[in-house]
């Protein structure tokens, strides 16, 4: 399929590298799926095409054989499948080592390292009460996994001893691999297997991780929920996650569930319950006590309140931000179901109709 990636980053053919460099960066921060401007398919388009254009080697190759040229080679995007974009989102401006990113991905021959190693992302459910979602709470989590030895701080060798260059790669952690294809042999880098992409060989392994540089174990957490949350939320507490050798540790994702609270019904930030009154205090208006989150409150009723009306107190609803919601109460009226015989006498003389 052939693909017009001078098109797809808004540039002439014959643009310079630094124009085209300035074009995908533009783009790049516009479509990044974390921005409210983003859009991840685009995105990938994008990057797709700076993968290619982006580096005047292949620029060239594509420029004779266009994007056919990279199909089967990454350049088709199919690299792409369950990539995390949050691993460089979220620090700002942290657009110059995309291209690395990318390029380590794409597995293409350029003067580029291997891609740094990434731990598992952890998922956990967390339960919420009605008031933490209000008010926010500080929650703590157990979770057992890997994080960094202590003993040898994440390098693998037993304190005190030595790291040897590995002999396999040179110290270099990468190893030259050679690819045939149609268009001639092309030279891809790809992780030493003897040092792990290290470079680096313990002389004796750390007795506590056994080389590894990451122990499994418990770990307690405290995560904040902020106030206002929704049933359903994620928050992702980075570099949380799974932690891993020569690499950044994954993120942990935390899906919230807030426990239904009888009393309390909410919508935004605006927290419903119903105020159940007898009649007489809805004709002749009373003080009633109930209660909002923030616990017993009175309310004041209107003499001739009718079942249905919204009483709103202000400001006892969901905190969100600086701002804090309103707290509505439904009036609802009961009709006497189990009258006294004089109860019913006094009734019937009042005789209340329409
Ligand atoms: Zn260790
Ligand atoms: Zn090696």
């Amino acid at each position: 399929m052939a693909k017009d990636y001078y098109n797809v980053l808004g540039v002439n053919k014959s643009a310079s590298q630094d124009e085209i460099k300035a074009a995908f960066r533009r783009l790049a921060h516009q479509y990044h799926p974390d921005k409210p401007t983003g859009n991840e398919a685009k995105f990938k388009e994008i990057n797709e095409a700076y993968q290619v254009v982006g580096d005047s080697e292949k620029r060239a190759k594509y420029d004779r054989f266009g994007s056919a040229a990279f199909d089967g080679n990454g350049g088709g995007g199919q690299g792409f499948g369950g990539f995390d974009f949050s691993g460089f989102g979220g620090q700002g401006g942290g657009f110059e080592d995309l291209g690395d990113l990318f390029g380590g991905m794409f597995g293409f021959g350029g003067g580029r390292g291997p891609r740094e190693p990434r731990g598992s992302d952890i998922q956990v459910d967390v339960e919420l009460t009605f008031r933490d979602s209000v008010f926010g709470a500080d929650k703590e989590i157990s979770l057992s996994k890997f994080d960094t030895c202590e003993r040898c701080d994440g390098v693998g060798a037993e304190p005190g001893t030595k790291l040897n260059n590995c002999s396999d790669c040179g110290g270099k952690g990468v190893k030259i691999v050679s690819q045939r294809t149609v268009l001639g042999t092309f030279q891809t880098k790809a992780p030493c297997h003897a040092c792990e992409g290290e470079g680096k060989i313990p002389e004796k392994r750390c007795t506590a991780c056994h080389g590894d540089g990451v122990t499994r174990g418990k770990k307690t957490l405290s995560v904040h929920v902020p106030s206002g949350v929704e049933n359903g939320n994620v928050l992702r507490v980075r570099g949380a996650g799974e932690a891993v050798r020569g690499g950044k540790p994954g993120d942990l994702f935390v899906r919230l569930h807030i426990k239904n609270d009888t009393r309390f019904a909410r919508e935004g930030s605006t927290i419903y319950s119903t105020l159940r009154i007898g009649f007489t205090q809805a004709a002749l208006g009373a003080s009633v006590e109930t209660e909002t989150v923030d616990g017993p409150t009175t309310v004041i009723i209107e003499a001739g309140t009718q079942g249905g009306t919204e009483i709103r107190v202000r400001g006892k609803g969901v905190v969100t931000g600086t701002h804090r919601g309103d707290h509505v109460f439904v009036v609802e009226v009961a009709t006497p179901t189990k009258l006294s015989r004089e109860q019913r006498k006094l009734l019937e003389e009042l005789d209340l109709k329409e």
